[in-house]
């Protein structure tokens, strides 16, 4: 028998294979090239040639067993983690050594590992809507419960209003997404600030630390030169989430670190934690080979014109089509008011336009979409009169 505790999941689980499905349903009717799938936030830019080259190298220069074998820590190779701390030190005037670093199996274990460590069962994290979908089953997984802030639809920017009235006794984290899924706004060091003025305040009112827990696969991935400030750098009890995943379009080879500052309260035993989180929820240490890569490309860039290529088309092409949208600054995503007030609806008939996308209710903001752009540009250029039939049909509708 399957767990009961998992069928909410498989249940859940189904809506998105249905769209994965129905997506390959219709490219084998209308053509590949006829079907506008923006659901997914797999990037369209391949890797940098330089990984490639990499994995060559290390496999002919390195030993083998050392490249292959477990790590002596589970926290990752120690001139891997020494090589990021001074990476980041380098970008962000920071004093990282390897000792505030753990490789991990992607973002998704970084965060995992930062709940387990931070977060006891029954403690409470918060996210400010909307928010990467497997937050709340993250906070689950460890017996805690994820709470939305409710979400301020003109600007999209954390709705710190509403986030101080939400924290009580049982808030222990407050996990922020900065480039942003599925919004692509930038956090301002001027939010920031006033973010770690309000968790100083409560972690005093309430007598115990409440972290930030920032998770940043979208780091680099801003546009137009602005900024993406450190969060360590306004609040001492953060952890940091970063994987490789998008900034080099690695996602299947599952690659990232955690931050820890030694600033942070209790970071002896935090950084221990951490290292055996990593082990005991099974993840043992962060793939060996591609650790190796991550440390010889940590220079590399991937393809930003790419997206903001798409960006701009996708955004003057919507807009002009009538859609609203707050003009993203990072990541790549677009997240747009529904024309009509149910946001499922509106994906249904989408579709009917071949056109793939994903309702803001599974980011916990219904009325909006998610229109992930990290897509061909021949598929941006060639949906805009799909989008543009679909808000005609929406109109002669609303005109009856
Ligand atoms: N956090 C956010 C906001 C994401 O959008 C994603 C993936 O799309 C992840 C975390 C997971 O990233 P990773 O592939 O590095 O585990």
């Amino acid at each position: 028998m399957t767990a009961k505790n998992m069928m909410p999941y498989v249940e859940g689980n189904s809506a998105i294979r249905a769209m994965f499905e129905e997506g390959n349903r219709l490219a084998q009717i209308y053509g590949k090239e006829n079907v506008y799938d923006f659901s997914l936030g797999n990037p369209s830019v391949p890797a940098p040639e330089e990984v490639n080259q990499a994995i060559r190298d290390i496999l002919e220069e390195e030993d083998s067993l050392f490249v292959h074998g477990y790590n002596n820590s589970n926290s990752g190779y120690q001139d891997v983690r020494q090589r990021v701390a001074e990476h980041l030190n380098a970008l962000h005037g920071t004093a990282f050594t390897a000792e505030n670093i753990i490789m991990t199996v992607g973002a998704a274990s970084g965060l995992n590992v930062a709940i387990k460590t931070l977060v006891d069962p029954g403690e409470e994290l918060l996210a400010f809507a909307p928010y990467f979908v497997e937050y709340g089953n993250y906070a689950a997984n460890h017996g805690a419960t994820l709470r939305a802030v409710p979400a301020d639809t003109v600007t999209f920017q954390p709705n710190l209003e509403a986030l101080e009235e939400m924290i009580g006794p049982a808030t222990r984290a407050v996990i922020i997404n900065s480039p942003n899924n599925p919004t692509g706004v930038v956090y301002s060091a001027e939010t920031l600030k006033k973010l770690a003025q309000i968790l100083t305040d409560k972690s005093e009112e309430f007598g115990r630390e409440i972290y930030i827990i920032s998770d940043e696969p979208y780091r680099e991935l801003a546009y137009d030169g602005v900024e993406v400030p450190y969060v360590t750098k306004f609040y001492n009890n953060t952890v940091v989430g970063y994987s490789w995943s998008k900034s080099l379009s690695l996602p299947g080879e599952r690659i990232g670190y955690l931050v820890l500052p030694s600033e942070m309260t209790d970071f002896e035993n935090a950084i221990q934690a951490a290292n055996i989180a990593n082990r005991v929820l099974g993840y043992v240490n962060a793939p060996t080979l591609i650790q190796r890569v991550a440390a010889r490309c940590i220079e590399c860039t991937t393809d930003v014109e790419a997206y903001d290529r798409n960006r701009k088309a996708l955004y003057e092409g919507l807009v002009d089509a009538g859609y609203e949208c707050v003009y993203p600054e990072g990541a790549f995503y677009m997240f747009v008011k529904s024309p009509i007030e149910d946001d499922v609806e509106f994906c249904a008939k989408a579709k009917e336009h071949n056109i793939l996308i994903v309702p803001g209710k599974s980011f916990a903001c219904p009325g909006f979409v998610r229109i992930a752009y990290c897509v061909s540009h021949d598929t941006i250029v060639n949906s805009i009169p799909a989008f543009r039939d679909l808000m005609q049909e929406i109109k002669e509708g609303e005109e009856q």
